[in-house]
């Protein structure tokens, strides 16, 4: 093992790739790709596979190709691909000048197909879908053969030519592998490798009414592009032998070879494509990049980082079984992430006015405060201190347990950055009955001091300037799903989170903020990471959006498990 393969994981698809080089396989070449269908915007479980991809090709020093798999017209779109380039161009990856579109092999695949007719390793069915279903057999019983499974090759042929020409109807015919009807294996049972469907393309327009089915167009496209690892996940296995026997047919020379892994599970969340393509056309998310969508643009505008991203896809590894991944997990790297990286802000989600009865009226202060408590490089803002504040609603209590060190009567408690202060007396609405304001005293010897006579005062709060913070609206996001497991439920939107998404109004935040980049992240002190949403931030009405609260789920079960 190189130096360079030293620091990455290893799991079996890398003990496969070792093999195959100390066996000489390939030239030693390792080529690898990603083949996202352009059906849907990619997500969470893609993004281990790019990963897993590009990152194999970087450790061996091979290649990763991009091939948009793009040979079902349905549902496909260039929105779709484009999406898709600009969400892997994000996640930090590379493919130079290797993207490749499966559509652009139509007339290869095509000529591989006649190939296959004249090897005598094809036949023109002429059995409707139903038909074809029910003569399949089950796991226990063998397949029929079909009527026309001794059509001659010129018949075949000309048949088939045929197809593409046009003059058959939408199901009328289809091309399907000879194998074998009494397989074990439900796949080897005379495949179906291409159909009629007249239905425009994206990408090839109305030039082929004849489209090749998945297992038939991905193997050779594989070949086609020197592909020497065709990475996939588990439920491809049953299609492995089906991958090689129409590769050994056709290719001559070195030949990709698939191997699975288990996709990604999350839990609190749904990777289908279909359901999320679902949550989104029936407006239970307001679109693909809904901060609440584990898809790449949703995390994005969350405010996950590539980098979070990424990291989490090495720590969860490889593996040969389904499993359920703790979504915790994925918070916690994001977290460890901004905890480095975000600079520290303070911001009042619910605001309570407090007066400093002692404070002159005409008096601002400028603290020079640290944006990050243990990384001076990212030097320090000004914030204002005056006579009127806003702590948060939560920090006072009328009648706290004796616990509580935060304001109530009688008690004095620090703001961060700035002064200890002291309740002195609360100003109530008279119809409600809610405290709408505070009156304390501050202690001006205690700006970043502690109390000269010595006395303990434990609590620490934020706060800003009444004057001088802008107002601000904040998202707070949780799961989408209130259960473990949605993705296991027939009936997953019944288990949707009615509170996965709380806005507040109302809310202030440090004046430095208006200057903030939209999609950068902060810690708003005590509170979590939050980011400028890149859609609806505007200077004069700032939007966040939290990316993770601060309490670590993940590293409490992580640091439980070390006892
Ligand atoms: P569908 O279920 O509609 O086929 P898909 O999620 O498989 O969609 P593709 O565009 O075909 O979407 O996937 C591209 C690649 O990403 C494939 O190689 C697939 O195996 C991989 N992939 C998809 N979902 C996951 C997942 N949850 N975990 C890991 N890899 C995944
Ligand atoms: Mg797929």
């Amino acid at each position: 093992m190189s130096p360079d393969t030293a620091s990455h994981p290893t799991d079996f698809i890398r003990d496969m790739i070792d093999h195959d080089l100390q066996t000489g396989k390939n030239d030693g070449k390792v080529a690898t790709r990603f083949p996202p269908e352009p059906n849907g915007y990619i997500h969470i479980g893609h993004a281990k596979s790019v990963c897993l991809n590009f990152g194999i090709a970087a450790q061996y020093k091979g290649t990763c190709n991009l091939r948009l798999d793009d040979t079902d017209p349905a549902g496909e779109s260039m929105e779709f691909v484009q999406s898709i380039i600009n969400d892997i161009r994000w996640l930090g990856l590379d493919w130079d000048d290797r993207l490749f579109y499966a559509s652009d092999y139509f007339e290869r695949l095509y000529q591989f197909a006649v190939e296959l007719i004249k090897s005598g390793n094809a036949y023109i069915c002429s059995l409707t879908p139903d038909e074809v279903r029910e003569q399949r057999g089950t796991f226990t019983e063998p397949g029929k053969d079909s009527p026309y499974r001794n059509r001659s090759v010129e018949e075949n042929l000309d048949m088939f030519q045929r197809m593409r020409l046009g003059e058959f109807a939408d199901g009328a015919h289809t091309l399907r592998a000879k194998i074998d009807m009494a397989s074990a294996n439900i796949v080897m049972r005379d495949p179906v490798i291409y159909r009629i469907k007249r239905e425009p393309h994206y990408r090839t327009g109305t030039n082929w009414v004849i489209y090749p089915m998945y297992d038939f167009a991905h193997c050779l496209s594989d070949a086609l592009e020197g592909i020497t690892h065709s990475i996939c996940t588990l439920e491809f296995e049953n299609n492995r032998p089906l991958y090689d026997w129409i590769v050994e047919r056709l290719i001559t020379g070195p030949r990709p070879r698939q191997i699975e892994f288990a996709r990604l599970n999350l839990s609190y969340t749904v990777l289908s494509k279909r359901r999320l393509i679902e949550l989104v056309n029936k407006e239970y998310v307001q679109g693909w990049d809904d901060p609440r969508m584990p898809t790449v643009t949703g995390m994005r505008r969350r405010g996950y980082t590539p980098e979070a991203i990424r990291n989490f896809c090495v720590q969860i590894g490889v593996a040969k079984n389904d499993n359920l991944i703790d979504v915790a997990l994925l918070e916690h790297c994001v977290r460890e992430d901004l905890n480095e990286h975000a600079p520290r802000t303070m911001c009042v989600l619910r605001p309570l006015r407090v007066v400093i009865d002692n404070y002159p009226e005409d008096k601002t202060e400028q603290f020079e405060c640290a944006n990050h408590p243990q990384n001076p490089d990212m030097g320090t803002r000004k914030v204002s201190f005056s006579r009127e504040l806003y702590i948060e609603r939560e920090d006072f209590m009328e009648d706290p347990p004796k616990k509580y060190h935060r304001l109530g009567p009688g008690r004095e408690v620090r703001l961060r950055n700035a002064y200890i202060i002291k309740f002195e007396s609360m100003v109530k609405d008279e119809r409600t009955g809610d405290v709408v304001e505070l009156h304390c005293t501050y202690d001006p010897q205690t700006r970043n001091a502690p109390p000269a006579d010595g006395r303990k005062v434990p609590g620490v709060i934020h706060w800003l300037s009444a004057e001088h913070c802008a107002p601000a609206e904040v998202r707070l996001y949780d799961r989408l799903f209130k259960i473990e497991n949605p993705g296991s439920e027939e009936d997953f939107l019944g288990y949707l989170n009615p509170d996965s998404l709380e806005t507040l109004t109302g809310c202030f935040v440090e004046q430095s903020l208006q200057q903030a980049k939209p999609g950068s992240q902060h810690q708003f002190e005590r509170l979590g990471y939050f980011c400028v949403d890149t859609k609806d931030s505007k200077t004069e009405k700032l939007v966040f959006n939290r990316v993770v609260a601060l309490r670590d789920s993940w590293a409490k079960i992580a640091g439980g498990d070390k006892g």
